[in-house]
């Protein structure tokens, strides 16, 4: 929690500090509960959330005659807790069952962290006594598929690349194969994003499931999402669930900005389960998504 307070220190800044500020006044007046709302929008909780939020946390307030800062903070932390979702299954499905390999799908644009995402998801799942296989599906970069394979190397992890340009359908395929074959618990696959190309990358993305699953259902189908992107970034992970099923989002870059709230927005907009979270570059820079323990160190 410490770490994860840490990175989050300039969200919390935003977000954390500046709410408390409001609600440590003596008076909680129409205007202090404006600011709180514009405190949150501009945290990227989202527009319509916010109202909600903040509609209840008024009610709450008077409800409860409250006006000491420990309790306000109490309140809001329960608020922003339960916009949320903190009933959620959060398990990432990347463990061995039924005698094979868990297949995770790792989809999301170019530099939302796939990569990198799919190197830290290794790292865990090695520590945890787990032998993983990586796929490169982006065959279109040469460089993206030598990335991987630096990441395989520096967590301990075996990789399967194909010919550059050739079918990212074929290295899913030969992954699982492999994996199965070779009896791996874990093989993640990570793909292409180019949206310049949104037809195709779709067609793609669509094609690469449907050829893995002919050895079995992909266990997990995870977007990357880079929260330095902001309600942009939403618009894009639309287009994603419409055409894998998504099961979970991994929600990047979170040291990197200090609009905290867009795991709020992601939840909503979505309804996928949030499962991790990025808060740096580096292998250990990875955390389970929980609400109450990210709303603890969102509000500092
Ligand atoms: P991909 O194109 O989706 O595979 O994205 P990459 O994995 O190549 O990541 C793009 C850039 O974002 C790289 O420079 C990564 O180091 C960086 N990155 C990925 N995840 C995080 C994160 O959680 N925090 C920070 N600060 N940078 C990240």
């Amino acid at each position: 929690l410490v770490r994860l307070r840490s990175r989050l220190s300039r969200s919390q800044n935003a977000l954390g500090k500046g709410l408390l500020a409001i609600l440590s006044r003596d008076r909680l007046d129409d205007d202090a509960w404006d600011e709180v709302e514009e405190t949150l929008i501009g945290a990227d909780v989202g527009v319509q959330a916010t109202t909600e939020i903040v509609e209840r946390l008024r009610e709450r307030a008077r409800v409860l005659g409250t006006s000491s800062p420990a309790e306000l903070r109490k309140l809001v932390a329960d608020e922003l807790t339960a916009a949320l979702g903190p009933d959620m299954d959060r398990t990432l499905k990347a463990t061995p069952h039924d005698g094979r390999p868990a297949v995770v799908l790792v989809v999301g644009v170019n530099g939302a962290g796939k990569t990198t995402t799919c190197g830290k998801i290794a790292r865990v799942l090695i520590a945890d006594g787990h032998s993983v296989l990586l796929g490169a599906a982006d065959t279109f970069r040469a460089a993206a598929a030598d990335q991987l394979a630096t990441w395989a190397g520096r967590v301990g992890a075996e990789v399967v690349r194909g010919p550059e340009g050739g079918d990212p359908a074929a290295v899913a395929f030969d992954t699982v194969k492999r994996g199965t074959e070779t009896g791996v618990d874990s093989v993640l696959i990570d793909t292409a994003g180019r949206l310049q190309n949104k037809v195709g990358l779709m067609d793609e993305l669509a094609k690469v499931k449907r050829v893995i699953e002919r050895h079995g259902p992909v266990d997990e189908t995870l977007l990357i999402l880079d929260a330095t992107t902001g309600q942009n970034g939403l618009e894009q992970a639309r287009v994603f669930t419409e055409v894998v099923d998504v099961t979970g989002v991994a929600l990047t870059k979170l040291d990197g900005t200090a609009k905290g709230g867009i795991v709020i927005a992601v939840q909503r907009k979505l309804g996928i389960p949030v499962k991790l979270v990025g808060l740096g570059e580096g292998p250990d820079d990875l955390a389970p998504f929980e609400p109450a323990q990210f709303v603890d160190a969102l509000l500092g």
